[in-house]
């Protein structure tokens, strides 16, 4: 399939990613329909594209108009069955292989044989999630970053099956969405996360055996090595459930070099997932 015949784009999963995913393709001119389990969490979707949007609009990134018209051309629902009509789908859901192998079974079922099916998963093989899709030549990994309307960074990750034509197409619509991309192969973590996860995951640690106070390893990371953000505000803004979920994978996968931090479980197990529930490291209003 060639870019130009992408028209409307899929989006499984309206959460802080597919939220955002739904949002840029949709600046970008593409039809979207966005899908979550029920009603009040594709509200939620929509509630954070509308705050997004917002605040682009404040910045002068786009004007108001097409913002409204960008509001407009995504329509929420809670039926896979309207996937039907997407000719690429961005798979956004919990990072869990259960999860996703039944999401992309749904999709392999209900879309044109044409379709491309992506996955934004973080750490999950591409491979094994293709797998259960009649056409895994037409599945890859498009690993968005977050927040993904400021993020500039799309990782391709290239599955076993993955074709030519998948790829190049994949290179073309995060180009068109203002991205730039790199390839990684399909191995744990690819690249971004690979090398993240024990980076948070060791400033965790560091919090809890008492190296320093949580603001000072952000701040000795930001201007220690000049980087926009520290491990613990950034496990914050990622999601700690999402990175618990991550570094698990990495852990399963790669040994103990990526054990997930304790003090990450514990806060997990309270249900304090970072800026999505307004406390994690920091407590946000
Ligand atoms: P999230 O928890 O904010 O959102 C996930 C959404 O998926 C939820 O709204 C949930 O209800 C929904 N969902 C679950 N099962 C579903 C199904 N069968 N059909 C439709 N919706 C379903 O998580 P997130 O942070 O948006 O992460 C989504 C994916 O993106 C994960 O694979 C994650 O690893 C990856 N990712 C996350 C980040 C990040 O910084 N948060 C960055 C890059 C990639």
């Amino acid at each position: 399939m060639e870019l130009a015949q992408v028209d409307t784009v899929g989006v499984v999963g309206a959460g802080t990613m597919g939220s955002g995913i739904a949002q840029v393709a949709a600046t970008a001119g593409y039809d979207v329909v966005m899908r979550d389990m029920n009603q009040q969490l594709v509200s939620k979707g929509f509630d954070h594209i509308g705050e997004s949007l917002e605040r682009l609009v404040a910045r002068e990134a786009v004007s108001e108009g097409e913002a409204s018209a960008a509001r407009e051309r995504i329509e929420g629902t809670t039926d896979l069955a309207d996937m039907a009509d997407a000719d690429l789908v961005v798979e956004a859901v919990t990072e869990d292989m259960e999860i996703k192998q039944s999401v992309f079974e749904d999709l392999s079922e209900r879309c044109s044989p044409e379709t491309v099916l992506t996955t934004n998963t973080s750490t999950l093989s591409v491979t094994t999630i293709a797998s259960v899709t009649d056409h895994p030549e037409r599945v890859l990994g498009l690993h968005f970053m977050n927040p993904v309307p400021i993020m500039k960074g799309v990782e391709v990750v290239v599955g076993e099956k993955t074709g030519r034509d998948t790829l190049r197409l994949a290179h073309d619509f995060a180009a068109d969405l203002g991205k730039e991309t790199w390839e990684a192969d399909d191995k744990p973590g690819f690249v971004v996360n690979r090398i993240l996860m024990p980076w948070i995951n060791e400033g965790i640690r560091a919090l809890d055996e008492g190296v320093a106070a949580k603001a000072d390893i952000d701040r000795g990371m930001t201007l220690g090595t000049n980087v926009p953000m520290g491990p613990l505000e950034l496990a914050d803004h990622i999601g700690l459930d999402v990175v618990l979920d991550a570094s698990e994978t990495l852990h399963e996968e790669l040994g103990d070099r990526y054990q997930p931090a304790y003090l990450l479980k514990r806060k997990v197990a309270a249900g304090d997932l970072g800026k999505k529930t307004r406390a994690g490291f920091y407590e946000y209003d």
